[in-house]
């Protein structure tokens, strides 16, 4: 059950919120949420690209899925 130390190694990463457009910067897999809009955001990384589908694909409302510009992985945005 240890699911911290893969992104331990990764540096934070930032980007611009798909839903407001709000500068964000992501520090764990999850749990991290939009100061501007409330949405909060899991990151996967780039190995973890099924997994991000798969998580994006079983939400219900509104859902982003985006590709981190700098090769970090995936992040999904739900609120
Ligand atoms: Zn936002």
């Amino acid at each position: 059950m240890n699911t911290g130390t893969d992104e331990q190694s990764f540096p934070p990463v930032r980007f611009t919120c798909p839903k407001c457009g709000a500068d964000v910067l992501v520090r764990q897999s999850q749990g991290d949420r939009c100061p501007g809009c409330g949405f909060e955001f899991k990151w996967f990384l780039p190995h973890e690209c099924e997994m991000a589908d798969d998580y994006h694909a079983v939400l219900t409302g509104e859902k982003y899925l985006v590709q981190l510009p700098g090769g970090e992985g995936w992040i999904v945005a739900h609120f």
